[in-house]
């Protein structure tokens, strides 16, 4: 993760709200609600008096004269399509195995070779043929070794063993195996004490067949799916290039933990959950210092961001007059949805800013991670291609059973955060904190969130879906 830059934070005294005289108050809250009764004196005067847009598509200006239409008060799975028109791009680059881990696979990873690669032994112990050893201690005549990485005696006829060792080849003739705890030996001769058993010999390509697809594109490279590139012969993998998605909060109350508050202030959070989240989507997260509510400052900022692939902003998306992150969105922006159908998280945005897509999370931190889970993680995926069951995902569909009532919300989609723990072969879940979607600790306190359809109350001993957060 990168932070993009270092510029000392103003007090509080120095925020710029000075600079929004110019947009007059009581005619910006106006304008939101009422397009057509506009005087006309106040349509022809400078771009922050047009109106914002109408009640359900609405629309906005662009300082291109271009008038897109924006939806309001989207659901979910049409938010996601919405963002999904400004996909990220899909680059992609070849990196040895040594750099794989936490990368995706761009393309599907087939074997090289077959796995295993000749028959061979499970055990350390003596290749036989199983019809010499049917009584205990029968007595064989050793011909050799069989070793790993060396020369493999080339067949074994009846009365004859063959040593060999775990890996190594299995020797013409032999059936069976007989571990080396079930045999005493000397140079010559070995005696059978235990069972020669078929199952310890591994076959010829039982794992994996020569041109067999192992890694489907959008694997997370795991600590295993390298080792099982390796298996199949790949010493370096095409992978998909890290997109970079800058995250930017905003609020002129925001200070960086680790400095001292001033009246007023708070420490920000969001832009480092926001940054550990896109990480672990695969991306890299350039984080920037969070923007006072300064339209100017706002601009420059998005202005520089706007190189990445993607942009997060935090904060500044709902209705107060200074949620200014929506405000350029309306009049410099391309908003395609503004306000999703969701408790917690109904402030969103997105659209693009100078072509980048942008996400307008809220600002209230437990909002803002949980659109991160539901909206941004589920666009990063489809966008790039990720496999759904081995791609990377930061949360699981399961089913619980509510201990507890939990009430839903009229229209929305309800994530009230939840416990889950596993119980007698059922998933059950119960809350432990108050929900208030500034309270942070909920969702440390809690590892899940209902996924309560609208206008559904979860009562106690339902069952329902929920995410069960990773
Ligand atoms: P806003 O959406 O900008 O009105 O912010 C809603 C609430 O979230 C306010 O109480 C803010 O102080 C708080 N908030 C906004 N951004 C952050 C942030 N980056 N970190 C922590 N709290 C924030
Ligand atoms: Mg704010």
């Amino acid at each position: 993760m990168r932070v993009a830059s270092t510029k000392p934070l103003p007090s509080l005294q120095t925020r710029s709200r000075k600079e929004l005289p110019n947009i007059p108050r009581p005619l910006h809250d106006q304008q939101r609600n009422t397009w057509l009764q506009l005087p006309a004196k106040q349509t022809q005067s400078a771009l922050p008096q047009y109106p914002a847009r109408t009640q359900e598509v609405g629309i906005t200006l662009q300082r291109g004269g271009v008038w897109p239409t924006m939806e309001k008060g989207v659901p979910l799975e049409r938010a996601i399509e919405l963002a999904l028109q400004y996909p990220l791009p899909k680059h992609t680059e070849i990196i040895s195995l040594d750099a794989a881990r936490g990368r995706i696979l761009a393309s599907a990873l087939v074997s090289k070779v077959d796995d295993p690669r000749f028959d061979n032994s499970a055990m350390d112990g003596f290749a036989v043929i199983s019809s010499d050893c049917q009584r205990p201690g029968a007595e064989l005549t050793i011909i050799g070794t069989s070793q790993t990485g060396g020369e493999t005696p080339s067949s074994i006829n009846s009365g004859q063993a063959c040593r060999i060792m775990t890996g190594a080849p299995l020797p013409e003739g032999a059936d069976a195996i007989v571990m080396v705890e079930d045999t005493e030996a000397n140079q010559e001769q070995v005696i059978i004490n235990g069972p020669a058993r078929t199952g310890y010999i591994r076959r010829r390509a039982e794992n994996l067949s020569i041109g067999q697809e192992a890694l489907p594109a959008g694997t997370l490279l795991s600590s295993a799916s390298i080792a099982l590139a390796g298996t199949m012969g790949h010493g370096e993998v095409e992978v998909i290039r890290k997109p970079r998605i800058a995250i930017l909060s905003t609020g002129d109350e925001l200070v960086q933990p680790g400095t001292e508050l001033e009246p007023g202030q708070i420490y920000e959070s969001n832009s480092h959950a926001l940054a550990s989240l896109v990480e672990s989507m695969g991306c890299e997260a350039v984080r920037h210092e969070s923007a006072n509510d300064s339209m100017d400052e706002l601009r420059t900022t998005l202005d520089s961001l706007s190189t990445c692939d993607a942009i997060l902003t935090s904060g500044g998306v709902s209705m107060g007059e200074w949620d200014l992150v929506r405000k350029i969105m309306e009049e410099e922006g391309n908003i395609s949805f503004w306000r999703m159908k969701l408790r917690p998280g109904g402030p969103p945005l997105f659209g693009t800013w100078k072509g980048t897509p942008l996400f307008g999370l809220p600002g209230n931190p437990v909002s803002s991670l949980v659109v991160f889970h539901v909206l941004v993680a589920p666009w990063v995926a489809k966008s790039l291609g990720y496999h759904e069951e081995m791609g990377p995902r930061l949360s699981h569909k399961v089913s619980v059973k509510l201990e507890e009532g939990i009430s839903g919300a009229p229209g929305k989609l309800c994530l009230r955060r939840i416990q889950i723990r596993s119980e007698n072969g059922q998933l059950l879940a119960t809350t432990h904190t108050h929900q208030g979607s500034g309270n942070m600790h909920s969702m440390v306190a809690h590892n899940g969130l209902t996924l309560l359809p609208p206008d559904t109350d979860g009562e106690a001993g339902k069952v329902i879906d929920a995410l069960w957060l990773l």
